[in-house]
């Protein structure tokens, strides 16, 4: 049965989401409750945005004290939330300045045109070619989904933003083959993310960095689902002793509230002068009190380790699933992004665990993805791999 605000989003709200039938109110850590006082466990987390879980109180005090005292001014001024969290996301990573905007492909478009500016000041013009992989994802903007190896994405929005080349992920020679005299950057998800939790084999960013050196190209992390803690380390770059010169974040940057950020080094960075890049709300004041709460919550060696503990709980507890069950294909991951492939549909699963009360995800039709808040508990992963059992028995 649709209720009257799904019937109602039927006629008004563009029909660019497969929804779920079920309306949110309310939430609270890991926790959901529909408008019929239904309760849910979250684990998906508005897909790694709320890595601190809903609502948290330190957030919304900081979201509630921000909003009394200053919501918006232009980028014409100066505001202190704005520059403090540029000073503490500098301060945390290999970057020196920052570019604050409001979503992830923002934060691509930007990686995208720092690139090429940077790559024109440097070489002169018609160097402007960036290598992507096959089946990344990098938003839904002309520029980054072009910059998107999935012919899905493209689809219809022909003809693409000129300079994409996609090459085979996991493959150091694919890329080296794909350089030419036109190439500026590798951009890459260090972890691909709606690509189905693909982990490249160890070594695999170094190999890009190595190359990137030697050919003069600028290698691009897109953190935007892997950053912010997600994989035991506040960047997921940190656990691979290998540093960007340009990386991008979104999602949980600002724990739900909408924000993006481009980070670079400084002697890219300065190819952005006054004119080159602007955004209305880009670090508005509102969004990075909220940021600079959640950065700073985050950051916390306690948090991140209790991460990287409950990651390989979660892993284990999955893996007995799959011994389990012949249609477990593969369990993986890192910290608590973590993915269970199928050779069956994923979505009657999904289907089947939110009426139980369990929300989790599926990318690329049979791989469930697991994104919860980053402070859920032992007792919600057993809650949730029980349930997990329970629709599996019915499949088996
Ligand atoms: C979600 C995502 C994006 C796009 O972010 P939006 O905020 O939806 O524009 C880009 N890159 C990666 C890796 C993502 O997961």
């Amino acid at each position: 049965m649709r209720s009257p605000i799904q019937q109602l989003a039927d006629s008004v709200i563009c029909n660019t989401y497969v929804r779920e039938e079920v309306t949110f109110v309310r939430g609270s850590g890991c926790r959901l409750w529909d408008e019929k006082g239904n309760e849910y466990r979250d684990f998906v987390a508005g897909i790694a945005v709320c890595n601190l879980g809903h609502c948290p109180e330190n957030v919304a005090k900081a979201i509630c004290d921000q909003a009394r005292k200053l919501v918006h001014v232009s980028n014409l001024y100066y505001t202190e939330p704005q520059v403090e969290l540029a000073a503490e996301l500098v301060k945390r990573s290999f970057a020196d300045r920052v570019f604050f905007c409001n979503s992830g492909a923002e934060a691509n478009e930007a990686a995208i045109k720092l690139a090429r500016k940077y790559s024109r000041d440097r070489f002169g013009p018609g160097r402007f070619h960036v290598i992507t992989m096959k089946n990344s994802f990098h938003g839904r903007t002309l520029a980054t989904l072009s910059a998107t190896g999935q012919e899905k994405v493209h689809k219809g929005f022909e003809p693409l933003v000129d300079g994409f080349v996609y090459v085979d992920f996991d493959s150091i020679e694919a890329v080296e083959a794909a350089v030419t005299d036109k190439t500026c950057a590798v951009m890459v998800e260090p972890i691909q993310g709606e690509g189905g939790v693909r982990i490249p084999s160890p070594g695999y960013l170094k190999g890009l960095r190595e190359l990137c050196n030697e050919k003069k190209l600028l290698l691009i992390f897109d953190e935007v689902q892997v950053g912010m803690g997600r994989t035991g380390s506040l960047f997921a770059y940190e656990q691979e002793e290998v540093e960007p010169d340009i990386m991008t974040l979104a999602k949980a940057l600002a724990n739900g509230l909408p924000m993006g950020a481009m980070l670079a080094r400084e002697d890219v960075a300065s190819s952005f002068g006054p004119g080159s890049h602007a955004s209305t709300f880009g670090g508005t004041p509102l969004v990075a009190a909220a940021a600079l709460e959640t950065v700073r919550t985050i950051a916390q060696r306690t948090f991140l380790d209790r991460v990287k503990t409950m990651g390989r709980y979660f892993l284990d507890k999955l893996k007995k699933l799959e011994q389990k069950y012949t249609f477990v294909k593969d369990v993986r991951g890192r910290g608590l992004m973590v993915a269970m492939e199928l050779d069956i549909p994923g979505a009657p699963i999904v289907k089947s665990c939110l009426e139980k009360g369990a929300l989790i995800n599926c990318v690329q039709e049979k791989i469930l993805r697991f994104t919860p808040p980053l402070i859920v508990e032992r007792e919600e992963i057993d809650w949730l791999v029980e349930i997990l059992d329970g629709v599996f028995k019915e499949q088996a």
